[in-house]
C-alpha cells in the first residue's frame, strides 16, 4: 500500500489546514516532554512566532532508564491541549500502548510511534483503526523495508495518513546519539509515496548539531522536520543536551526559509 508503483504520486496529509508533503517543509518543534504549563505555552508561543506549524510534546515517555522522568501521563497531554488552543498549533505526541490510544485520540491532532515501538505490531494494527495521522519513527536498529511494512500494518488496517521519520539508527560511531541515515529520506522517497520527515534532534543527540543536519534534511528532499525546543533546556527533564533554545530555533528556521517553501 505504501508502494510507489500503486500510487505514482506523493501523499499529502492535511490537519487543520496544514500539509505535510508535497511541496511544502512541514516544521513540528517543541519539548521532548511535556513538564509544565508554563513551559509548554511559553515553547508552543515561541516556535510559533518562528514559523513551525505543530507543536510537539511527549506526554507518555518511552525512558531508556525505569529512573528516569517518565512523563506527565494524561495531565502533559491537558497541557498540550492548552497550548494548542493557544496558539492554534496542532499537537504531534506519543503513544506507547494500546491503552493510550483514546488518550491520544482526545487531546493530540497527529499521533507518534516511536523508535521503540515501531515494531510493536498490535499497537500499529489499532492504529490503522483511528482517524488521525500517525508519524512513525523508524526503530533504532530497523531496516528500511522493516519500517516500510510497519507502515503498511497501520495501512493495511485502514489508515492510509501514515508519515514516516528517519531519526538515526544505530551504528559503531559513539560521538553521535545515533547516526542519521539521509540515504533513508531518498530511498524512502523513491519508493514509497508517503510524506518522509526528518528528526534531527534525536539523531544526533547535540544542539550544536541540530542546524547542520536539519539543512542536509532538507537538500536530501525531507517533507518535514520534528526539532527539540526548549526554554531552559539546561533544566529539561529529558533530552536537553539536544533542545535548541527559541532564539537558536528562530534562526534555524530564518536559514530554511532561504532553502524551501515553509508554508
Ligand atoms: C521523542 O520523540 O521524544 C522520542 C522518544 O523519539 P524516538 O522514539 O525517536 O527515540
Ligand atoms: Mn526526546
Amino acid at each position: 500500500l505504501a508502494n510507489r508503483m500503486s500510487h505514482p504520486d506523493d501523499t499529502v496529509i492535511e490537519v487543520d489546514g496544514r500539509k505535510i508533503g508535497g511541496n511544502t517543509l512541514a516544521i513540528m518543534a517543541g519539548p521532548c516532554s511535556v513538564e509544565s504549563e508554563e513551559q509548554i505555552i511559553e515553547v508552543a508561543t515561541k516556535v510559533k512566532e518562528s514559523g513551525a506549524k505543530f507543536l510537539r510534546g511527549g506526554a507518555f515517555k518511552p525512558r531508556s532508564s525505569p529512573y528516569s522522568f517518565q512523563g506527565m501521563g494524561v495531565d502533559g497531554l491537558k497541557l498540550l491541549k492548552i497550548a494548542s488552543v493557544e496558539t492554534g498549533l496542532p499537537v504531534v505526541t506519543e503513544v506507547m500502548s494500546i491503552e493510550q490510544i483514546d488518550y491520544v485520540m482526545e487531546y493530540g491532532d497527529i499521533i507518534q510511534v516511536g523508535a521503540r515501538n515501531m515494531q510493536n505490531y498490535e499497537l500499529l494494527k489499532e492504529l490503522g483503526k483511528v482517524d488521525k495521522p500517525v508519524l512513525l519513527k523508524r526503530g533504532l536498529s530497523a531496516t528500511i523495508e522493516e519500517l516500510i511494512l510497519s507502515a503498511e500494518y497501520i495501512m493495511a488496517g485502514g489508515n492510509s495518513d501514515v508519515i514516516l521519520c528517519e531519526r538515526g539508527i544505530r551504528t559503531f560511531e559513539t560521538y553521535t546519539r545515533n547516526t542519521l541515515d539521509l540515504s533513508a529520506v531518498a530511498v524512502l522517497k523513491r519508493i514509497t509515496h508517503l510524506p518522509v520527515i526528518v528528526d534531527p534532534s534525536h539523531a544526533c543527540g547535540k544542539r550544536w548539531m541540530v542546524d547542520p543536519l536539519a539543512r542536509a534534511a532538507v537538500a536530501v528532499g525531507a517533507d518535514g522536520l520534528i526539532i527539540e525546543v526548549h526554554n531552559n533546556p539546561e533544566k529539561a527533564l529529558c533530552d536537553g543536551e539536544q533542545s535548541l533554545r527559541p532564539e537558536e530555533f528562530d534562526t534555524l528556521v530564518g536559514a530554511l526559509k532561504g532553502l524551501v517553501n515553509i508554508q
